[in-house]
C-alpha cells in the first residue's frame, strides 16, 4: 500500500471526496494498523494448563487460537481503506480467507486493493466482490460457506445481517449519536475547537462525530458566539481546493440532512448558521433549542449538522445520553477530571472521552458500540480474537 500511495490517495479523493491530506492520514493510519496487527498476532501464545495446578492431575490442556475459516468483510464509504483493512488484515493474518464487499461508493478502491494482492497471496485467499449491497448483500451473507461476518455501516443493514446470517458469528459497528456534554465554561475556546473538528471533519460523515451538544442555558449562551464564529470561518467547497466542508457522498444524503433541518425548524429549532444546500454540498449548520420532539434530537444526520440541546441540569444530559437509541461514544468537557471520571462511569456508551472529542483511535484501543451502535468489539487485538476461536487439545498421561 505504501508503494502505491499516490494512486490510493487519488482514488480516495475522487471516489469519496476527501481532501488529499485526509486521504493520506487514512492511508498512514491503515499501514500502521497492518504493522500493529502483525506485532500483536506474534504475541499470541499457547496456554498450557496443568498438571498439578487447579486440582488437575495427569492432564495437559493445550489451548491456542485457530482461524474460523471464511470471513466476510463489509465496509462503509467513509473510511474506504481503513475500515476495510481493519477487518481484512486481522482475518488474513490469523489464517482465514476473506470475501471483501466494499461500499458501492468505494468499489474502485476495493478493486484496487484486490489487484494489489494478486501474485502476493495464493488465489482464493482474498476475494473482492463489488456491487450494490441491496442486490448482492443477502446472497453473500446467507452463503453457507461463510463462517463469520464483520460489518461496518448503518444500523438498519447491520441489524438485517444479524437476522439472516446463518453462522450468527457477526461483529457489527453501526451508527452513532455521540453527545458532547459541556460541564463548565472554563475553556470554551478549546471546547468549541473540539466540537468543530469532532462534529464537522469530513463534513460530519464519521460514526464517532460529535452529533449533539448538551449543556445548560448559562454555558450555551457563552459557548454559542465562539462556536458560530469558528463554524462560519470554515472553508466550504471542493476537496480539490482543500475545503474543510465538502460535498456529501450522495445527493440523497444531503436531502436527508435537509429534512432534519426542516423538521427541527418547523418545531421551533433556531438556525444559528448554515441551512444552505447546493446539490450534495451542505453548509455547516448549527441548530439551537433542539428538543425531544424533533427528529434531529436522536437521529444521525451523517452530515455537517449539529444540534444544541439545552438541559436543566447535568442529570438530564446523562439521561438523554443513556436513553439514546445509539451508544457508541460520548465526550465530557470540564475542569474537574475526577468528577468527570465518575460521571463517565454512569454513561452507557461503548467509550466515554474526557476532555476530547469522540474518536475511534488509537486503533489499539477496543472499539465498542452498545444498543443500536454495535455488536461485538473491534480494535487490533479484539479483531484478532473475533476472527479466531480457541482450540483445545487435552493430553491425558497414563
Ligand atoms: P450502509 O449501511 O449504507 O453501507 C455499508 C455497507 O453495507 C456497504 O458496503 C453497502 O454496500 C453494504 N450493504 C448495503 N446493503 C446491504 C445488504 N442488504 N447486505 C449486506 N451489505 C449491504 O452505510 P454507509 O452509508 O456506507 O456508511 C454510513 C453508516 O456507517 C453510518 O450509519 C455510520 O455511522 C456507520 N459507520 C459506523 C462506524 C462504526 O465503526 N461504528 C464507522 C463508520 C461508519
Amino acid at each position: 500500500m505504501d508503494k502505491n500511495r499516490g494512486e490510493i490517495v487519488d482514488l480516495i479523493v475522487y471516489e469519496v471526496g476527501k481532501t488529499k491530506i485526509d486521504a493520506a492520514v487514512e492511508l498512514d493510519r491503515t499501514i500502521e494498523y497492518i504493522d500493529q496487527t502483525f506485532a500483536e498476532a506474534k504475541k499470541l501464545t499457547e496456554n498450557i494448563i496443568g498438571p498439578d495446578t487447579h486440582g488437575i492431575k495427569s492432564k495437559f490442556g493445550h489451548f491456542y487460537r485457530v482461524p474460523k475459516g471464511v470471513g466476510v468483510s463489509i465496509s462503509p464509504f467513509n473510511y474506504p481503506i481503513n475500515l476495510a483493512m481493519s477487518k481484512i488484515i486481522p482475518a488474513l493474518v490469523m489464517g482465514n480467507t476473506v470475501v471483501f464487499k466494499p461500499a458501492t461508493n468505494g468499489s474502485l478502491l476495493g478493486a484496487f486493493l484486490g489487484n494489489l494482492t494478486i501474485g502476493v497471496l495464493p488465489d482464493g485467499v482474498f476475494n473482492t466482490v463489488t456491487g450494490r449491497g441491496s442486490e448482492i448483500g443477502d446472497e453473500i451473507i446467507t452463503n453457507k460457506e461463510i463462517d463469520f461476518v464483520s460489518f461496518t455501516g448503518s444500523t438498519r443493514i447491520g441489524q438485517r445481517i444479524l437476522e439472516i446470517c446463518p453462522s450468527k458469528d457477526v461483529v457489527l459497528e453501526l451508527g452513532g449519536k455521540d453527545p458532547a456534554i459541556i460541564f463548565d465554561d472554563s475553556d470554551l475556546e478549546f471546547v468549541a475547537d473540539q466540537i468543530v473538528s469532532g462534529g464537522l471533519s469530513y463534513s460530519g460523515q464519521r460514526c464517532t462525530a460529535i452529533k449533539s451538544v448538551l449543556t445548560t442555558n448559562e454555558i450555551a449562551d457563552k459557548l454559542i458566539p465562539t462556536l458560530v464564529k469558528k463554524v462560519e470561518a470554515l472553508k466550504v467547497g471542493s476537496p480539490l481546493d482543500d475545503a474543510f466542508i465538502t460535498p456529501l457522498i450522495t445527493e440523497s444524503s444531503a436531502k436527508f440532512v435537509e429534512s432534519l433541518i426542516t423538521d427541527a425548524v418547523a418545531k421551533g429549532g433556531k438556525v444559528l448558521t448554515g441551512n444552505k444546500i447546493e446539490r450534495n454540498l451542505v453548509y455547516p449548520t448549527l441548530i439551537d433549542n433542539v428538543t425531544k420532539d424533533m427528529e434531529l434530537f436522536d437521529e444521525e444526520p451523517f452530515g455537517p449538522l449539529i444540534p444544541i440541546i439545552r438541559v436543566k441540569d447535568f442529570d438530564e444530559a446523562i439521561t438523554i445520553a443513556n436513553n439514546s437509541q445509539y451508544g457508541l461514544q460520548a465526550s465530557l468537557f470540564g475542569k474537574d477530571e475526577d468528577q468527570l471520571f465518575e460521571i463517565a462511569k454512569r454513561i452507557n456508551t461503548g467509550t466515554v472521552n474526557i476532555n476530547s472529542r469522540s474518536q475511534r483511535g488509537p486503533d489499539i484501543f477496543p472499539f465498542i458500540g452498545v444498543r443500536n451502535s454495535g455488536f461485538g468489539v473491534q480494535g487490533i487485538v479484539d479483531a484478532i480474537y473475533s476472527t479466531t476461536r480457541i482450540k483445545g487439545i487435552v493430553v491425558n498421561k497414563r
